[in-house]
């Protein structure tokens, strides 16, 4: 049941993962006086973010970590009082390893070179030191420079045709397209530089080559982070995991009075100068609403209210995927594990995408004496991963696991996640259709659109996205606010 008190401002804040609550945590900053309701469909907050403790487990059901270098998600952390808790990355498991295919069906895992950032060599002296290229890749890669870069800035480019282009078919298959893969699960031929990695779209713009506009990005940050005294290393997690950021979200939400409703929301209609949300069972009348759902669940949602703004959201494609989290005795995987994860390329003919050495990036993840792996299988190349069963999911990566960390035995812990359509696919003409539904939604009167599906999938962006629909959805109802984030 959701009360009303009479002429106090009603937001509904539809959706309760974290772009969802971090609209809540700033309505609450912004305008105590203005009453919150979040309704959520599950029987828990925080969307795909969950922990689960097993045993003397820390299995992270998906994100597991988060990006410190952007504010939001650092900033919320202190705000929350939980900035004790966070941990960095164990200095020794800072670097990432590339399965590098070699004759016949064997391979060799490499370390990618220290300072390849996604597209970017930054130093290429590393990429010279390396194997995981050819002589003639590595010195495709150092010639980077050199290239022009292109006249007229085309509207939108594939990741794929991009890094062709600057760094060469080499570095692309081997390097470029497992990076991006491990945290896109996307199709690069289709993934769009402007939506997904507008930052080196920019460099090349900017510096004429993504060697030269890496180098002064890695300067300048290293002026601000001396400057600041930089606390934490580039990604962060939790002593207990990601959970601890959902619970104290929840818990200052709660304490702070915010209405929290466990029911599906079906249909918004604007109706005079309030907004009717239809619930399972009721419908509440708001002033102003937050639609922080996936945008596949927001399409339907916004049917009545405009079919415009309703037929766009449909067209954002979403991919599924598996984290398949192993646990095994440390003696039955004969790879030393000194390192964040590996990266698979798709050339290898492997079905696993990637792989998180967990226990090795964080302590507390596994039993003494154990390991804990997580593998990630499926992505928008791979979409037969839904039909299989869990087993056969779990068979397939061993297979893969077996043969790149040589494992001797079988796990003694296994949790296979499904997330059917959870990864949002910012494909060519994301950026121009993410325009036209802001626009629309600029028609609408205190309505914010949240979510991993417009501006940004990294937790830091979620966070920005519900602090920005929290304000959108508020505007037409205080216009004088501080609209400070
Ligand atoms: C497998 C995986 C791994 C990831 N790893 C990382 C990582 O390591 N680092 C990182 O920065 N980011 C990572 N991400 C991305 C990041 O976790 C997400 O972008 C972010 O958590 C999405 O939050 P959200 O609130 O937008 O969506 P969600 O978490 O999907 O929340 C939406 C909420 O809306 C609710 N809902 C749906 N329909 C209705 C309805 N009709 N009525 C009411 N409620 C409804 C749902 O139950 C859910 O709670 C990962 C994502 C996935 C899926």
């Amino acid at each position: 049941m959701v009360n009303q008190v009479k002429d106090q401002q009603h937001i509904i804040i539809v959706g309760g993962g974290l772009a969802g609550l971090s609209a809540a945590e700033w309505l609450l900053r912004q305008t105590p006086s203005f009453r919150v309701t979040i309704v959520e469909s599950a029987h828990r907050l925080g969307g795909v973010i969950q922990t689960v403790n097993r045993e003397g487990w820390l299995i992270e059901r998906s994100a597991d970590s988060f990006l410190s270098a952007r504010p939001e998600g650092i900033e919320l952390v202190e705000r929350l009082g939980l900035s004790k808790e966070l941990v960095s990355i164990r200095p020794e498991a800072r670097r990432a390893l590339v399965w590098s295919p070699q004759k016949k069906d064997s391979g060799i895992l490499l370390p990618v070179p220290p300072g390849f950032r996604l597209l970017a060599p930054g130093r290429i002296f590393p990429v010279l030191r390396s194997n995981v290229l050819s002589w003639f890749g590595r010195l495709r890669v150092a010639g980077e420079r050199f290239i022009p870069k292109q006249k007229k800035q085309c509207i939108d480019e594939s990741l794929e045709s991009f890094a062709i282009r600057r760094l060469g078919q080499e570095a692309f298959d081997k390097l470029v397209q497992p990076l991006v893969s491990g945290i896109w699960t996307a199709d690069p031929s289709r993934l769009s530089m402007a939506a997904a990695c507008p930052e080196f779209f920019k460099m090349e713009q900017d510096w004429g080559s993504l060697t030269q506009g890496e180098k002064k990005r890695i300067a300048q940050l290293h002026g601000s982070v001396d400057a600041s005294g930089a606390r934490y290393g580039q990604f962060v997690s939790f002593r207990h995991g990601m959970q601890a950021l959902i619970s104290a979200l929840e818990c200052h939400l709660r304490r702070a009075g915010v209405q929290i409703v466990q029911d599906k929301v079906i249909s918004l209609q604007h109706v005079g100068s309030a907004w009717q949300v239809a619930l399972g069972k009721q419908i509440v009348r708001a002033n102003g609403v937050v639609l922080a759902v996936p945008a596949a669940v927001a399409s339907p949602i916004l049917t009545t209210v405009s079919s415009k703004l309703s037929a766009e959201l449909k067209q954002i494609e979403f991919a599924g995927a598996a984290i398949v989290s192993l646990g095994f005795h440390r003696q039955d995987i004969t790879h030393p594990l000194t390192a964040a994860g590996m990266i698979v390329p798709r050339i290898a003919g492997k079905r696993i995408l990637a792989a998180s050495f967990s226990s090795s990036k964080f302590a507390g993840r596994a039993p003494d004496g154990s390991v804990l792996i997580r593998a990630f299988i499926g992505g928008a190349l791979d979409a037969g991963v839904a039909d299989l069963t869990d087993d056969e999911v779990l068979e397939e990566v061993l297979v893969d696991l077996k043969a790149t960390l040589g494992l001797r035995g079988r796990p003694i812990m296994v949790q296979v996640d499904r997330w059917h359509t959870s990864m949002p696919q910012y494909n060519l003409g994301h950026v121009e259709r993410i325009n036209k539904i802001r626009q629309l939604e600029a028609t609408l009167p205190s309505l914010g659109l949240a979510g991993g599906a417009y501006e940004g999938v990294g937790i830091p962006q979620v966070i920005n996205s519900g602090q920005v629909a929290a304000a959108q959805a508020i505007a037409d109802l205080n216009p004088h606010m501080n609209k400070s984030f």
